[in-house]
């Protein structure tokens, strides 16, 4: 994830710079962009970088001004693609969007099973057949006999 995309209206942590200055940097600008300046200073700067900004699925994607490209620009959140415009990087988005919900419903709901209903109860698989073959056979003719 790139540190133009933040999530809600959290910000990158920044601190006091220690390297080419003694102010402090805006996350999202170069310093030839957003010159390095007072906390306070920043604080107003990055204000207006909320106002710019995308809000996308909870994030909040500010206008990139780092030295990834020339101009200012926005970071896909799917892809490395940079789109300048602000209208087209919506677009970009949707797009993406679209394309993701398309793949989502081929993943098998959970709550239905499928393969473990068919089973046969195993309790008549171990009964014998042969239990009730040991009848004696001459019982009926004796009975008849006598009637007649
Ligand atoms: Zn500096
Ligand atoms: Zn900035
Ligand atoms: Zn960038
Ligand atoms: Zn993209």
């Amino acid at each position: 994830m790139h540190i133009s995309i933040q999530e809600g209206r959290s910000l990158p942590d920044f601190q006091r710079c220690t390297t080419c200055c003694e102010d402090f940097h805006c996350p999202f600008c170069a310093s030839n962009v957003f010159h390095p300046a007072k906390l306070s200073k920043v604080q107003t700067h990055l204000e207006s970088h909320f106002n710019r900004a995308v809000l996308y699925e909870g994030y909040t994607i500010h206008r990139c001004a780092l030295n990834c490209k020339p101009r200012f620009h926005f970071h896909c959140f799917y892809c490395q693609s940079m789109p300048t415009r602000k209208a087209d990087f919506i677009k970009h988005l949707a797009l993406f969007k679209a394309k993701h919900s398309a793949i989502t419903p081929i993943i098998p709901d959970p709550s239905t099973p499928s393969s473990q209903i068919h089973q046969p109860p195993s309790s008549q698989i171990q009964q014998s057949p042969s239990s009730q073959i040991h009848q004696p056979p001459s019982s009926q003719g004796e009975r008849c006999k006598g009637s007649v």
